[in-house]
């Protein structure tokens, strides 16, 4: 598997990708042209009837496999309007992400259909999978497949946080919560809503979706590479914030991968 050109399609409610850096990222990595559209929805021009299939994705029983929803009309109205206003971390609505993926495969012309044309979309949209062991659906950042889709909301929400957040925010639920206070004390140590350093969590996200459809593989085992399935947000920050980049053997991947070109 090759590729030969890359469409990035924008979240311009989360600025914080700075989606032009990561175009050229891309670029000197792989060697390859990287494109920037505007968001998905946006560039294809969204219809009622995509609208309609977007609302009928929506997860409702997280404990359950997926089972298309009969929308409502304002469900649909939601859709239509919005492209990216489920970036607030109150009343997230949860989709199926292979649903997702299927509406968006389904909208991109048959001309930059071919596989050697990738294309990664951003999304506020939070994607989720039913997983059949734990028998309940799991928020994702990234649906590996062409397209990919990236989740902003996903990266905030999937890897999970330290465990002594968790474990305080329990114990003073009982004597009044205050979010805030808690976020403070824990500052650092998982991204937030429209988080600076946003930019290089995408930077392997959009990676690991690439090596994904040229390798099978999205994923490594090593937590100091760009392509580590991090569950948690600390680990997250290592491989993706602090450092950033490919291990060896990664990058021995890449370098044949583009020899071979
Ligand atoms: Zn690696």
């Amino acid at each position: 598997m090759r590729i030969s050109r890359i469409f990035l399609y924008d979240e311009p409610s989360v600025p914080e990708i700075k989606i032009n850096n990561l175009a050229k990222f891309l670029e000197e990595t792989l060697g390859i042209p990287v494109l920037v559209r505007k968001n998905f929805f946006l560039h294809f021009k969204l219809d009622s009837n995509t609208a309609y299939k977007l609302a009928s994705s929506r997860v409702f029983n997280p404990h359950s496999p997926f089972e298309p929803h009969t929308p409502t009309e304002e469900e649909i109205n939601f859709e239509e309007k919005s492209f990216g206003n489920n970036s607030e971390s109150s009343n997230i609505v949860l989709y199926d992400g292979f649903e997702i993926q299927n509406i968006v495969q389904n909208t991109i012309p048959e001309e930059e259909s071919s596989q050697d044309t990738f294309h990664i979309a951003f999304t506020t949209r939070l994607g989720c999978t039913y997983d059949y062991e734990d028998c309940r659906y799991h928020g994702r950042a990234v649906i590996c497949a062409n397209p990919a889709i990236i989740s902003t909301t996903g990266i905030i929400e999937a890897p999970a946080k330290p465990r002594a957040y968790y474990l305080i925010m329990q114990h003073s639920i009982s004597q009044g919560l205050n979010l805030d206070a808690l976020k403070d004390k824990f500052r650092g140590k998982f991204l937030e809503y429209h988080d600076t350093n946003l930019d290089k969590v995408v930077r392997g996200y959009a990676l690991q979706a690439i090596f994904y459809h040229l390798t099978s593989e999205p994923f490594c085992d090593s937590k100091d590479c760009i392509l580590y399935n991090a569950h948690w947000q600390e680990d997250l920050i290592h491989a993706q914030i602090n450092l950033g980049k490919l291990c060896e053997h990664h990058r021995g991947i890449l370098e044949s991968i583009k020899k071979h070109e």
